[in-house]
């Protein structure tokens, strides 16, 4: 019997896994692929798939028996029933040492659980997670692989080569244990809902206070995207605006204002919030999305509930206006990306997970959707120190954050005096002055708790005294005498 010639497996035939089995096969590997509705198997054959390095199946046990040993199979299924019902079909086929990749948008705590079910099973789990859309998928997707770490040096090649490229380093390396793969792009995701909040939220000050055309504000992002905010969502919002319907009007201007989600942004808020920490911008960007989608109930709102009106002439200075804007967008970016990390680090500690912080921002830096030149400077800062505490610890991020202060303050103050909502922004700034408070009025909130549920508080050491010790929680009757 012949050796099989399969590379590596692919089940699902839908438009990300079409694109990422016609990306490696043009780099030279042979793909054995397979999906649950076998007629596309022969469509994708006969079609996109000719005349390349692909090799069709028609059962799982089929896909099983063509590929080398370990085998190494992608699933890029729905997440959720789809990807455990495939992997109890692989099972029967499968030896110890083979490994099983899924590369769809899963939750991490299934990937726990998947990775520890394998593990039984000597079978090696790794969650990847896969950025780009069908674009990444077909020339290079940001990829972040986590699980079973001796699968990594078996798929590392394939990986790396079919993965974008930085400055010539692959946007994929080893993420770290379990589900810390489609943890992180978890995350990345949370973060992409803060991107894109932020950059609606300067378009609506451009449009609303500043009476820009959406040709102007297109003209805007074009300039930004030469600067410190060059990067994929910046550029797509410049054509978006450049974009007019067959009537010449601009296209967006006729979208429904009410967004959607599928709930990754929700899951990176819900996760923040079960570690306790301040993940304050992509929290409002769900949220932002959540107001956006009731738009009825806003319609009549806007009838009877009145702000302040906005002058014509309420930008005098449009240059320093739009700068303002820039330094605005550019810090509170600064501090999602800084709360962003602040999760990664903390969930690390939490679930026990060692990981690869500078590899986590070089994988953004390329292929995904929050690709940009600013991760460069995050990788930049990771590799000087791993550890690094917080972002806005590293002087370049301290000293960005310094000089756009200014702008920053001023484009909320307006946003605010005329009525506009800047969620994003405001939280943003609200996070910065609460981190860099050294005291915060949190000791009357403890009061508070003491007062009327005896929940007991600490003294501060310079305060402490014989009736207020500090090693020891107090509670205090609040209505008695001191
Ligand atoms: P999709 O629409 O999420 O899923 C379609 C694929 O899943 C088809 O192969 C379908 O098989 C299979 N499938 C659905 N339900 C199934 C079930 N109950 N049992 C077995 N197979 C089932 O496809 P996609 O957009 O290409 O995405 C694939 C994965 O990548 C998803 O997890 C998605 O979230 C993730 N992802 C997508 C993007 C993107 O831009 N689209 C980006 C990053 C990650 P049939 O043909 O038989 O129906």
């Amino acid at each position: 019997m012949s050796e099989p010639a399969g590379d590596i497996g692919l089940i699902g035939l839908a438009v990300m896994g079409q694109n990422l089995i016609l990306n490696a096969a043009d780099h030279g590997f042979t793909v054995v692929a397979y999906n649950r509705t076998v007629s596309k198997v022969d469509h994708f054959l006969a079609n996109e798939a000719k005349g390349k390095s692909i090799i069709g199946a028609h059962s799982v046990e089929e896909l099983c028996r063509n590929l080398k040993r370990p085998r190494r199979i992608i699933l890029l299924v729905k997440a959720g029933d789809a990807v455990d019902a495939f992997i109890q079909q692989l099972l029967p086929f499968l030896e110890k040492g083979d490994i099983i990749i899924d590369g769809g948008n899963s939750h991490f705590p299934d990937s726990n659980r998947r990775y520890d079910e394998l593990k039984e099973k000597g079978i090696y789990f790794v969650g990847s997670g896969v950025s780009g859309g069908e674009e990444g998928a077909r020339y290079g997707p940001s990829l972040m692989p986590g699980g079973a770490e001796e699968a990594w040096p078996h798929i590392k090649d394939i990986f790396q080569s079919i993965s974008a490229k930085s400055d010539g380093e692959p946007c994929c390396d080893w993420v770290g244990p379990a589900g810390s793969g489609h943890y992180v792009k978890m995350v990345h995701n949370g973060i992409e809902y803060g991107d894109m909040q932020l950059i609606t939220e300067a378009y609506d000050i451009m449009k609303r206070i500043g009476g820009f055309t959406d040709k102007e504000i297109g003209e805007v992002f074009s300039q930004w995207n030469k600067g410190v905010l060059d990067s994929f969502l910046v550029e797509i919002t410049r054509d978006i605006l450049l974009y007019d319907d067959v009537d010449g009007t601009p296209l967006v201007e006729k979208i429904l204002d009410s967004a959607g989600q599928k709930g990754t942004g929700k899951w990176t808020a819900i996760n923040a919030l079960d570690l306790g920490m301040p993940v304050t911008l992509i929290g409002e960007a769900v949220f932002a999305r959540c107001l956006s989608s009731l738009k009825d109930e806003r319609v009549r709102a806007s009838k009877l509930l009145p702000g302040p009106q906005i002058p014509k002439d309420a930008v005098k200075e449009r240059q320093q206006f739009v700068d303002d804007l820039e330094q605005a967008l550019y810090a509170s970016k600064i501090i999602s990306y800084a709360q962003g990390f602040m999760l990664i680090r903390e969930a690390g500690k939490t679930y026990g997970w060692k990981l690869n912080n500078p590899a986590i921002a070089l994988m953004w830096r390329g292929g995904c959707i929050i690709r940009s030149v600013f991760l460069g400077e995050i990788t930049k800062a990771y590799r000087e120190n791993p550890e690094l505490e917080n972002l806005l610890f590293n002087k370049f991020f301290a000293d960005a954050v310094e000089k756009a202060q200014s702008g920053w303050r001023k484009t909320i103050g307006l946003a605010v005096s005329y009525g506009i909502p800047t969620p994003a922004f405001s939280t943003a700034l609200s996070f910065y002055d609460g981190y860099r408070s050294e005291r915060l009025p949190a000791n009357l909130l403890q009061a508070q708790r003491d007062y009327f549920g005896a929940h007991t508080f600490r003294v501060l050491p310079e305060a402490a005294s014989e009736n207020l010790p500090a090693d020891q929680n107090i509670h205090i009757n609040w209505t008695g005498k001191g």
